[in-house]
């Protein structure tokens, strides 16, 4: 019988030309509710349709593995199933053309060791699964601020990337603040309805933004706009409303992990930072901005490695390290608006050289040495009582870090670190595990705030009389300085002690 060779044909997607944009709706995913919200609305100010996909949810986990290859980390399977439920649910909807016609999926990539350089790959699989290989998907490099899919449809230009950039540092800001407040807040479900109403300021801000220039007028028009700083300053007003309680002794928790698994709120890791906080825990959640700066300042470690044998390279050095430094000054400058609150990005020459001794900083692939670094950081800073690293089942990456983490642990043995394996369907598992960890961090949170009583010589009712006297220091954007305690509570007790003008040593 003579049989048929098929060959292997690369994906390519059906051009998205022009004259489709007003009829077409992006699809987009993969991050917060709050970020994609905020993405929405940089896109509608550039004239696209857009819809985030709806919230990861257990059964994509189920559907993601019925279309991939069953050895594909979690976080892919759990993407990869969110996709597909959604083209399902549309073809329901609108039929086979709609989905093929009116839609299209955006997702960006780049090259890398893992998923990340391979994600169209299980896209791919989903839509032949699905019969849907006329639907059109599109790759986007991170790195590039100027491309286009094929058919001139799409267009990343300057203005559209410096609103992706303020979508991703908006989102991240009013997600601090809502982790550094909600275990405080006095009236409860305040800071979740002040996180609603600020995305959506955000999202009209973004939405109606001057659109001013189109390359480097662009460009410092974004770095230098006061437009977004005052957005943030209307949105404080609605933080400064909200009373806090900072005599909660809590222990603070870190999140560190697998990129998608630690920016993730919801089914996909288990809910482990609500989870954390109904357990008593402050938890310090992982900004995307970190990755990118990472990203940034890869490209100027990797150019200082070369040094001999590139060409131009000081003014390539000076190029790289002028985007790094702008890309801080803009964060900061947005971090002021609320008062300093949310968290400063780490230095990543710090985070290199704590990890040095235990992570080569050029093997990258997942978040590379960045989560050793920012264990060993935020362990000698005291700024966290325990590391929660989130870890995908199937991920090479993360599988070397941990390993190395052995050797971190046994040079600081007093480090509390829960690596906590995340496949989807195992939380009770992940929940005990990491439960283990954080009893003795709570015992450490309230050690610490003991000894700080002791040593300003100050009592809970000391504390509360000041308050009475000082209401404005129970508002959320009043900031406690790092006394280089961990605990809230504890920088809040010192901090007290010495506005009373006691001699205390910070
Ligand atoms: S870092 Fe790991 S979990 Fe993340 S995409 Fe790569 S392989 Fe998957």
């Amino acid at each position: 019988m003579e049989t048929k060779e098929i060959h292997y044909r690369a994906y390519k997607p059906r051009p998205f030309t022009k004259e489709e944009k007003s009829e077409t709706t992006i699809l987009f995913g993969g991050l917060t509710w709050k970020h994609e919200r905020l993405i929405q609305g940089s896109l509608e100010r550039m004239g696209y349709k857009s819809q985030p996909l709806p919230q990861i949810e257990r059964v994509d986990l189920d559907i993601g593995k019925e279309f991939i290859d069953v050895g594909a980390c979690c976080p892919t399977t759990f993407t990869a199933g969110n996709l597909a439920r959604t083209l399902m649910s549309i073809r329901e909807r609108e039929g086979e053309d709609g989905v093929k016609n009116r839609y299209i999926f955006v997702t960006i990539g780049a090259c890398g060791p893992c998923r990340f350089g391979q994600y169209h790959e299980s896209y791919e699989r989903v839509l032949e699964g699905l019969n849907l290989r006329d639907f059109r998907l599109f790759l986007l490099d991170l790195l590039r601020m100027e491309q286009s899919a094929p058919g001139g449809g799409l267009e990343i230009s300057m203005p559209l990337t410096f609103g992706l950039v303020y979508s991703m540092f908006f989102g991240d800001l009013i997600t601090d603040m809502e982790y550094a407040t909600r275990p405080y807040e006095v009236v409860e479900g305040q800071t979740d309805r002040v996180v609603r109403e600020s995305i959506e300021i955000l999202y009209e801000k973004l939405k109606n933004r001057p659109i001013k220039g189109k390359k480097i007028d662009s460009l410092l028009w974004h770095v230098f706009t006061g437009y977004f700083v005052d957005a943030l300053k209307e949105v404080r007003k609605l933080w400064d409303e909200i009373e806090v309680d900072r005599l909660r002794v809590k222990p603070r928790v870190k999140i560190t992990g697998e990129f998608w698994l630690q920016t993730h709120e919801g089914d996909g890791n288990y809910n482990i930072k609500r989870w954390l906080e109904k357990e008593g825990a402050e938890v310090i959640p992982p900004p995307i901005a970190v990755w990118m700066d990472y990203l940034i300042n890869m490209e100027l470690f990797k150019l200082e490695d070369a040094k001999g044998f590139v060409k131009n390279y000081y003014p390539k050095k000076l190029a790289i390290s002028s985007i790094a430094y702008l890309y801080r000054f803009v964060y900061n400058r947005l971090r002021k608006a609320l008062n300093n609150i949310p968290n400063p990005l780490p230095d990543q020459r710090e985070l290199k050289d704590l990890a040095k001794p235990y992570f080569h900083y050029r093997l990258t692939g997942g978040e590379g040495h960045m989560l050793i670094g920012k264990a060993i950081h935020a362990y000698k800073k005291r700024y966290a009582h325990m590391v929660c690293e989130l870890s995908p089942y199937g991920c090479l990456p993360n599988t070397m870090s941990i390993g190395a983490m052995a050797k971190v642990l046994g040079d600081y043995p007093d480090l509390l670190y829960a690596p906590i394996e995340i496949k989807g369907d195992a939380e009770v598992h992940a929940y005990s595990r990491c439960q283990m960890v954080l009893t003795s961090a709570k015992k450490r949170a309230k050690e610490e705030f003991e000894e700080v009583l002791e040593k300003t010589k100050l009592s809970i009712e000391d504390i509360r009389e000041f308050e009475e006297k000082n209401p404005y220091i129970k508002r959320a954007t009043y900031k406690i300085p790092h006394y280089g305690y961990a605990a809230t509570a504890s920088n809040y007790v010192l901090h007290i002690a010495k506005l009373m003008g006691k001699p205390v040593r910070g």
